[in-house]
């Protein structure tokens, strides 16, 4: 930290007091000989007083101006030719005045010194963050960063900080980054600059020549914050760096390379939030939802699919809940959706496949084959960090990818691009099942079922609904059936609520059923009892 304050030094501090006193010796010695207090030459004591002000502050100027009061106090004649003395109030009143000046423009320069060193750190830090700028580079001492080994240049964009600034002020934007700026300065293992001249972006240089380690550290100190922090609001950064060897511009220039990739990478990953988070509400919800994943706030349930014919595999839908520490239970329609629009996502669906495979695992204990499936986002298909991250879980449990099905949208295969399909077909060769959800409730394209990894097709619950009252939507359904299953997918009618239902379905030929007329969606111990029941009408129906 660089201070603004002129100090003089210790030696420096005594030369100039004592050429003070001497200065007022000699103010004497003219005084006396130009005839005593009485001749005007006595107001030259004035500038040693004002001087010793301006120079050491108020308490040194009460000091020596008193001493320069007694030089012409009360062994100084008033008039030394007749020898007359000064009046005792004479010389003191002298004193006070003297003092009081001496004081006064003491205390005129720490009120001037103040202003200037005001005036100094605003050349250097923000006024509101205390963020330090541009111009501290050029405060850099040499050898404090060594640029010949490489310095790791980072940019570290907030995303989203316009829609903070309108939905939160400018003033929790300001509290908000600048907390994020004291955790990057006191956590970064290496000797660093970290500034800011932009309000959406901060500027490192690191002394640690492998960007790589720098830029994973600086990201988990972001992320961590964001999960800690105190602040409910949520935001969004992307990372650029660059290898530089020389710091001499001391410029922008300097952060122009790692700044555009930061850029970039933003752009890559389309991390910009989009419009669908508009409300302060959103940005606080996604906040909290950071901390409860770690809080365990959320709790999956679990609904059971009805096979119609003779299986031995269970066949569970996983569906996330969130149990909010303040609102209560908050169903996935209230913020899946707001979840989806940022990378958040990617640590939610990484949550639920965790819980899902403990769940597989416990029920294989019980001597139980099940299938659970999960519930797959656009993004998350999207994200080769996702794809990476799946395997490396199947891997650390050790278990068959085979038990977890991925369910995605429509929407998720109508608009896939190469890198989506391409990252299906590893899943699919991991050997994770695909199931289509909701199909029929978009603008149906069935083109991509022809060409997508797929196994599974769940007929959304809008038909079941109105397979009694509408002929038209029945036929529809059975013809969708029939297309599906010649097409070799597994069909999974959702919807089921009522046994009418159940009755029209059933001369279908669906592989499974899923609704609440079966069960609805279960609590972790309330699907283990379910499950016990159900293996017991099971066992009686089929395998006696
Ligand atoms: P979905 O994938 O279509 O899930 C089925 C939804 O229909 C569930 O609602 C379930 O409770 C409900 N449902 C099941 N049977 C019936 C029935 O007979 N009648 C009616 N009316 N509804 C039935 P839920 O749990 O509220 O989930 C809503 C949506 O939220 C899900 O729709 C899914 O898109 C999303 N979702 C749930 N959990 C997750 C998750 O872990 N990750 C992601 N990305 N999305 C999730
Ligand atoms: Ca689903
Ligand atoms: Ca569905």
């Amino acid at each position: 930290m660089l201070t603004f304050d002129r100090k003089i030094s210790n030696f420096k501090s005594i030369v100039l007091k004592v050429v003070i006193l001497l200065v007022m010796f000699l103010v004497s010695v003219l005084v006396y000989f130009s005839g005593g207090t009485k001749s005007a030459i006595s107001h030259l004591m004035y500038i040693p007083i004002v001087l010793s002000g301006f120079l050491f502050g108020y308490k040194w100027a009460f000091f020596l101006s008193l001493i320069g009061g007694l030089f012409l106090g009360p062994f100084m004649p008033l008039d030394v030719s007749l020898n007359v003395k000064q009046d005792l109030a004479n010389w003191i009143i002298r004193t006070v005045v003297f003092v009081l000046l001496g004081v006064e423009s003491g205390i005129a320069k720490n009120y001037v010194s103040l202003s200037e060193g005001k005036y100094n750190r605003s050349l250097y830090y923000h006024y509101a963050t205390n963020i330090p700028n541009l111009n501290i580079l050029k405060m850099l001492d040499e050898n404090e960063l060594e640029p010949s080994k490489g310095l790791t240049a980072v940019t570290v964009l907030i995303l989203n900080y316009e829609k903070i600034v309108e939905f939160f002020t400018t003033e929790v934007y300001n509290k908000l980054i600048s907390n994020i700026y004291n955790d990057l300065n006191n956590k970064i293992s290496h000797k660093k600059v970290v500034l800011s001249n932009n309000s959406n972006k901060f500027w490192l240089l690191v002394d640690d020549n492998s960007p790589k380690d720098v830029v994973k550290e600086i990201r988990d100190i972001i992320v961590k914050f964001r999960r800690e922090n105190e602040f409910s609001v949520y935001f969004e950064f992307s990372l650029g760096h660059e290898l530089i060897y020389s710091i001499a511009e001391k410029e922008e220039t300097l952060f122009y390379a790692s700044t555009n990739k930061a850029y970039k990478v933003a752009a890559a990953k389309n991390t910009i939030i989009a419009d669908k988070i508009n409300k302060q509400y959103d940005y606080t919800l996604l906040s909290d939802l950071d901390l409860s994943l770690k809080d365990n706030d959320f709790f999956l349930v679990y609904q059971p699919l009805i096979p119609n014919y003779k299986t031995r595999t269970l066949f569970f839908e996983a569906l996330i809940r969130w149990n909010h520490p303040e609102r209560g239970l908050i169903p996935p329609n209230d913020f899946i959706p707001l979840v989806e629009e940022t990378l958040l996502i990617n640590r939610l669906t990484l949550w639920v496949l965790n819980k899902a495979i403990e769940k597989t695992k416990f029920f294989e204990e019980q001597g139980l084959d099940t299938r659970i499936s999960i519930n797959v986002s656009p993004r998350n298909i999207y994200s080769s960090r996702f794809i990476k991250s799946v395997i490396d879980i199947f891997n650390i449990h050790n278990v068959d990818p085979k038990k977890i099905e991925f369910e995605i949208t429509e929407g998720t295969a109508m608009n896939a691009s190469a890198e989506t399909i391409e990252h299906l077909q590893q899943l699919k060769d991991l050997g994770v099942e695909i199931a289509i959800d909701d199909f029929g409730k978009g603008y149906s394209s069935i083109y991509y079922l022809t060409s997508f990894p797929i196994s599974t097709v769940k007929i959304d619950r809008n038909f079941t609904l109105e397979i009694l009252s509408n002929p038209r939507q029945k036929i529809l359904i059975e013809e969708s059936v029939n297309l599906l299953r010649k097409l070799g997918f597994d069909v999974i009618c959702e919807g089921v609520e009522t046994f009418e239902q159940l009755e029209i379905i059933q001369e279908m030929n669906v592989d499974y059923y899923q609704g609440y007329y079966f069960s609805k969606p279960l609590n972790d111990q309330d699907i283990n009892n379910w499950t016990k029941n159900y293996c017991s009408i099971l066992k009686k129906r089929f395998y006696n």
